[in-house]
């Protein structure tokens, strides 16, 4: 037997089931792209999703777990290197002396 409650509960479930996994899907947003130039030229642009370590001239990107650092880098001041790790859109890890911007965009 089933009772008329229970479809109303169902109905009422589905819908909740149907607004959260829009609300996560629109919170994940598009995939994160990190990219990485030098000069004004992009050289990589890549998933901030895929881990993997970018080897440069002067510096060496790390993308690991949906953030990105500069782990290795031959400038003087090696302020890119001490940089805190960037995630979000629109933040940059910025090397000077060799010219490379490291930036997170949706
Ligand atoms: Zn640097």
């Amino acid at each position: 037997m089933i009772k008329k409650n229970d479809i109303i509960i169902c109905v009422i479930v589905a819908i909740f089931c149907i607004f959260s996994a829009a609300l996560i899907f629109s919170l994940r947003g598009t995939p994160a792209k990190v990219i990485i130039s030098q000069d004004n030229t992009i050289l990589h642009k890549v998933s901030l999703y895929e881990n993997r370590e970018i080897k440069l001239p002067h510096n060496t990107v790390v993308i690991e777990n949906g953030v990105v650092f500069i782990s290795e880098a031959d400038c003087k001041n090696q302020i890119c290197v001490n940089t805190p790790k960037i995630s979000k859109d629109g933040e940059q890890i910025i090397c000077l002396p060799n010219r490379v911007i490291v930036e997170v965009s949706e």
